[in-house]
């Protein structure tokens, strides 16, 4: 098939951008939030890990494949708690399969809300993620049953990410 610049752009459903960064995520992980939306009253909240690929100079992450929750995990409509040993198994297996490439990149989750805001236990649980692994872009995604927010730590806030690309397939 050849590549146009239609297809292209359907590369990039989802793009944010901000304090310096910017992180793409490819149609497969797009389509799994878009799954676990939660649109149903009765819903749980789904989550789980990022993994992907970092530029040389770390601004610019791609989130490539992600999680979804395990027998192990336990979650209810407000909250969730990644207990399940297969997350840590399948961020070793991607890091493996991609010669060391993909990286463990943060976490999502979804909000019984349109547009998804931080619980306090949200930013307590993402500071914990991130001085477990200094150094690391990490990204946070909330999503919504309308949006999908990503938020990146910048001058010692959790700040959302402008988001760059028009979706035609989620809404
Ligand atoms: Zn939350």
């Amino acid at each position: 098939m050849i590549k146009t610049a239609t297809s292209v752009a359907g590369d990039c459903m989802y793009c944010f951008e901000g304090y310096g960064r910017r992180v793409i995520v490819n149609d497969e992980v797009a389509e799994v939030w878009h799954e676990h939306r939660q649109t149903v009253v009765t819903a749980c909240e789904s989550f789980g890990v990022l993994m992907g690929t970092t530029s040389v100079d770390r601004r610019e992450i791609w989130i490539e494949a992600v999680t979804t929750p395990m027998p192990r995990d336990r979650h209810s409509r407000f909250s969730f708690a990644l207990r399940d040993p297969g997350h840590q198994r399948a961020v070793c297996r991607k890091f493996t399969s991609s010669d060391g490439r993909a990286i463990y990149l943060g976490t999502w989750h979804t909000h019984p809300e349109p547009v998804p805001k931080p619980s306090c236990i949200d930013r307590s649980d993402w500071v914990t993620c991130l001085r477990a692994n200094r150094g690391r872009p990490l990204a946070f995604v909330l999503v919504g049953t309308k949006e999908v927010r990503v938020f990146v730590r910048s001058r010692g806030r959790f700040r959302p990410l402008q988001r760059r690309c028009k979706s035609d397939g989620f809404n």
